[in-house]
């Protein structure tokens, strides 16, 4: 097992990862989407890291216990408790139930995350479907003296929580004048956050619960601390998500988790930056946005952006464009071409059609790259590093082809691809038709016996018909022209 090193939100410094509980078993916490608009890919950035966070542990021999919530219910315009709840704003625009709005981009996130072949967490839970565990919560609160009830619903006083105000080594003073925390009059500090609201006295909403404060709906601070709770226990190893969530969402269930047990809900806290699309924040409400589908429209392999994340430190903000996820497209199209040279050599070494080098020894020279690899991951997940070191291993093997078994190298790819998720060895390929096969192989008969015209008219023929040949020095690959 490797030394895993993570920049944890909650100390501001990069930490050796150690387990809280069990040696082994790892509790991750995510928080998810609120299912009231499609998924982009600015939120998928997040994901992606979380994905590649989750497979590195896997890798460094842990397992991994994943919850994420989907949060359908409580979510207010204003991450300060005010304004209109997303998912009810969005059913009259849609009109649709609440319910049929949460299905259907909730399907919308898991095909997205499909895309990205993002493994789905072993949890996903909807807020709805917890209310009796978030009551539970704000009457611990209650009993603790935290609580305070106003007009409008029941509050966390923040000034309670003694290390509130510098949690992240945010000075929270100065958010004061953030938009995010504007005060509501009857609120007694402006961080102060709605853990209980009761329904509209001349409004009947569509999610509505009983509780013993009066009919109403959760905050959405309240659902992480509870589902955390119930699935991870009140004290775990990893809560992430985006940024967004370190001024409010985040000191927040770490406020209601340090209330009840004393304790900051997650050992290690992790936040991935912003996407940038023409210098803004990419989000939802500001419609500043470019969804997945958008890139598969134009015929961007949604992998690409997978590869396009990954090229960027994951503290940092990353700038969006299409250029950019478009040469991410041809550099994976260069790594797919690579694969299937590759399985090439492994057929024609077979079959002993191709003499190869003194091979045993540079085994040896892939596990250290992959083990390059995995150290680059385990230094705060840089994954900048460990792309450029898969590309210079792909540079290295095509430099002296034939001294490196093909097997190995694509046992080492599908390692380096139990992290990266790229279908780098098993993409999809399109079919070639006998006919075309047959073309290729008495072209490059032609070509071995220097009849250089009657080669080249085959090769004319075969990219007439939409086929290609990439020519090796011993050897050739087909591929559809796209
Ligand atoms: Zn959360």
């Amino acid at each position: 097992m490797n030394n895993i090193k993570i920049y944890n939100s909650f100390s501001s410094n990069v930490e050796d990862f150690k387990p809280v509980n069990k040696p082994y078993l790892i509790g991750m916490y995510t928080c998810g989407p609120t299912v009231y608009s499609f998924t982009h890919t600015g939120h998928l950035r997040t994901y992606v890291f979380e994905d590649i966070l989750k497979k590195l542990l896997i890798q460094n021999d842990f397992l991994v216990e994943h919850v994420m919530n989907t949060t359908d219910i409580g979510h207010l315009t204003s991450d300060s408790d005010t304004g209109e709840d997303k998912m009810e704003k969005q059913a009259k625009k849609e009109n649709k139930s609440v319910y049929q709005i949460a299905n259907f981009y909730t399907k919308d996130f898991l095909w997205n995350l499909k895309q990205l072949n993002i493994t789905r967490p072993n949890i996903l839970a909807p807020a709805s479907l917890h209310i009796k565990e978030q009551i539970d919560i704000i009457k611990k609160l209650e009993n603790k003296g935290y609580v305070y009830k106003t007009s409008d619903g029941l509050y966390f006083d923040t000034s309670k929580v003694e290390n509130y105000k510098t949690i992240f080594n945010q000075n929270k003073e100065e958010l004061k004048s953030d938009e995010r925390i504007e005060n509501i009059s009857e609120k007694k500090n402006p961080t102060d956050f709605a853990l209980w609201k009761f329904s509209p006295k001349d409004e009947k909403r569509q999610m509505e619960w009983k509780s013993p404060w009066g009919i109403g709906f959760p905050g959405w601070h309240t659902e992480c601390v509870a589902m955390a709770f119930k699935y991870l226990g009140s004290y775990f190893d990893i809560h992430c998500g985006g940024a967004d969530h370190i001024p409010v969402h985040h000191p927040n269930e770490i406020a209601q988790a340090e209330a009840v047990t004393g304790k900051p809900l997650a050992k290690y806290w992790i936040h991935f930056g912003f996407l940038l699309k023409n210098s803004e924040k990419m989000s939802k409400s500001s419609g500043n946005f470019t969804k997945l589908v958008d890139l598969i429209d134009l015929k961007i392999n949604p992998l690409a952006y997978r590869v396009f994340v990954l090229g960027t430190y994951y503290r940092k903000t990353a700038d969006f464009s299409i250029e950019a996820v478009q040469s991410s497209h041809n550099a994976l199209n260069n790594l797919y071409s690579f694969s299937e040279k590759i399985k090439t050599l492994k057929w024609l070494k077979l079959f002993k059609k191709i003499k190869f080098n003194n091979i045993k020894s540079n085994d040896k020279i892939l596990n250290q790259y992959y083990e390059n690899f995995i150290n680059a991951l385990n230094d705060d997940l840089n994954t900048p590093k460990a792309m450029e070191i898969l590309w210079s291993m792909v540079s290295d093997i095509n430099k002296n082809i034939y001294s490196f078994n093909p097997s190995s190298i694509l046992k080492t790819l599908n390692k380096f691809d139990s992290i990266l998720s790229l279908n780098i060895v098993n993409h999809k390929v399109d079919r070639i038709p006998w006919k075309i096969k047959v073309l290729a192989k008495k072209r490059f008969i032609f070509k071995r016996q220097k009849k250089f015209e009657l080669s080249d008219q085959l090769r004319d023929q075969i990219t007439t018909l939409g086929y290609q040949i990439n020519d090796y020095q011993t050897f050739y690959t087909i591929s559809k022209i796209k």
